[in-house]
């Protein structure tokens, strides 16, 4: 699947799947010095491979018609300071709602650690801007997604598949911390609890054939 037509897909999935609604929301993938990016103005359910834009690295419209999402320069700066090869980001409700109440989403469950642990909302700032761009960066710092304060959440991947579903893994993890808020204190993870789990998964358990 070309870069284009990734994020054909990967949108209609996202409103299939309720994680954006209307223009809200923008995916982009890299390849090498480029970057194939969501449009700015239409649903994402709604593209088309020649729709999305293709950018350089450093932001220049390298082919399309239509403008990048107004949340390229976010995508960019991820780009440019992580290793990501594909970047997702939504308004889902859950990942909303933590990121307009909260400053961080503390593990509760220990698939938080395949987006890094505990995910921090990145500081308020306008949509679009350098400064949301400069927040983000320093949120996702060592991590795999952050929240926006007041916005939304992002993901990272190394392939398109991969931030989607962190993107899915992150709106999961939010709705059940913010429904178990309804119904108690929920239990966070300690660091050696999680630890632990880094230790299982490095070292799974075997069975032998039977003879
Ligand atoms: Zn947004």
């Amino acid at each position: 699947m070309s870069l284009r037509e990734q994020l054909c897909e990967y949108g209609r999935r996202a409103v299939e799947l309720g994680l954006v609604i209307g223009t809200s929301g923008n995916l982009s993938v890299r390849q090498g010095e480029l970057v194939a990016v969501t449009p700015s103005g239409v649903a994402l359910d709604r593209l088309t491979p020649e729709m999305c834009p293709i950018v350089d690295v450093a932001g220049h419209l390298v082919e399309g018609e239509l403008q990048p999402s107004s949340e390229t320069p976010m995508h960019l700066t991820v780009y440019e300071t992580t290793d990501a090869q594909a970047i997702v980001h939504t308004h889902s409700v859950f990942g909303t709602v933590v990121a307009t109440t909260m400053t961080e989403l503390p593990p509760v469950h220990y698939n938080a650690l395949l987006l890094g642990g505990t995910v921090k909302v990145a500081a308020y700032a306008t949509y679009g801007t350098p400064e949301l761009a400069a927040n983000v960066r320093a949120a996702m710092e060592g991590k795999r997604a952050a929240l926006m304060a007041n916005h939304g959440g992002v993901t990272i991947g190394a392939t398109m598949e991969e931030a989607f579903e962190a993107t899915r893994l992150l709106e999961w993890l939010c709705e059940v911390y913010v429904r178990g808020l309804s119904v108690g204190k929920p239990t966070v993870l300690t660091d050696e609890q999680l630890n632990a789990v880094v230790e299982r998964a490095l070292n799974p358990p075997t069975f032998p054939r039977r003879l």
